[in-house]
């Protein structure tokens, strides 16, 4: 009897967990970008299926969103002649005496020591990856001399009620200047400036000629002053340093901005801008192991489109997302990027 009654719990025991693993596995759901999600986060999460149609219907819609807040924060201003002068001279003056030489000097033989200690310590498998590797190679060398490189930290604190026209030949106008998204503990602004100081010392470092849009906070340069800076000094790349914000704050990842030949009629800086987009994106996305987002081609980018040298559009990630928001606050992510942007820009110029 007491057989029959263990049995009949044992059976009963099992149901109930077969039934258990069904409730939870249903509302587990896949995000268009990967990132699973639980039911619970959601609201009348019964149907796993449904509701994954509702969220690819929602992302899309949140794409779209993010594309026109993107149209709306790449707005232009205005900027004086003399501002861009006393940018670019001081970026020359930047650009290195001795005292950086013999810097760069001596972090490469700190480098190379370093290496060598590492092959003395036989740790040759653990170094033996791609990234390792390619990164000894990228460090040791002078290996971006003679390319010239526009950082633009997107954004910046300026008059935001200027308006300037989308493109050289276009009636439509835009703002000049738009604040940009924010996170938590700081503005899009604010990070944007601290990535392209950091991608400045990174790109000096390996020899390339390096100058930036803005190197504070405030500015006077609209999207337009920015592209004919970079038109000016015949950049071989100019790179767009902006963050992403969204409604939802499930949206994560990391994309690429490039050019379309819409107004631009150079079919050689569209190409080149893309080509230099997807490299970086892949080094970038290797780096950080971010959601990739993939390579954007906008016609409405002001930046872009008063462009006469192949220029790039880098969304680094989305503040609105907190798991995001806080790595881009971190200088071990925003090295990550950088790096990222660093291999891609080598093997852009190199390769
Ligand atoms: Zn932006």
């Amino acid at each position: 009897m007491n057989c029959i009654k263990m049995l009949s719990s044992i059976i009963a025991v099992c149901l109930l967990l077969t039934g258990c693993g069904v409730k939870h596995d249903t509302p587990l759901m896949k995000q268009d970008n990967g990132t699973e999600l639980s039911g619970n986060s959601g609201t009348g999460m019964e149907d796993g299926h449904s509701d994954k149609d509702d969220m690819k219907e929602t992302d899309e819609e949140n794409k779209e969103n993010d594309e026109v807040r993107n149209a709306e924060s790449e707005q232009s201003g205005k900027e004086t002649g003399e501002n861009e002068k006393s940018d670019k001279s001081r970026s020359s003056s930047e650009k290195n005496g001795e005292d950086s030489k013999s810097e760069q000097k001596q972090s490469e033989t700190e480098q190379n020591n370093e290496a060598n200690q590492n092959k003395a310590k036989g740790k040759e498998a653990q170094k033996n990856t791609d990234y390792t590797n390619k990164q000894e190679q990228i460090d040791g060398e002078l290996i971006l001399k003679g390319f010239t490189i526009c950082v633009d930290a997107g954004h910046g604190i300026a008059d935001y009620s200027k308006m300037e026209a989308v493109a050289p030949n276009s009636q439509e106008t835009k703002p000049a200047f738009a604040a940009g998204t924010r996170g938590i503990n700081q503005t899009e602004e604010q990070l944007n400036l601290k990535v392209a100081k950091k991608l400045e010392q990174k790109l000096k470092e390996l020899g390339a000629d390096v100058y930036m849009t803005r190197t504070e906070a405030k500015t006077e340069m609209s999207n337009i002053d920015r592209a004919e800076f970079a038109n000016s000094i015949n950049a071989d790349l100019m790179i767009r340093i902006h963050a992403d914000g969204s409604s939802n704050k499930n949206t994560r990842g990391i994309s690429m901005l490039v050019p379309t030949n819409d107004y631009i009629n150079n079919a050689s800086l569209v190409e080149k801008s893309e080509r230099a987009g997807k490299i970086i994106l892949e080094e970038v996305i290797a780096r950080t192991g971010a959601v990739n987002r993939g390579i954007i081609k906008r016609s409405d980018l002001t930046g872009f489109n008063w462009s006469k040298v192949p220029v790039i559009l880098i969304e680094m990630g989305f503040m609105s997302n907190p798991e995001e928001d806080r790595l881009l606050e971190t200088d071990e992510y925003q090295n990550k990027i950088v790096q990222g942007i660093v291999n891609g820009m080598v093997k852009y110029f190199i390769n």
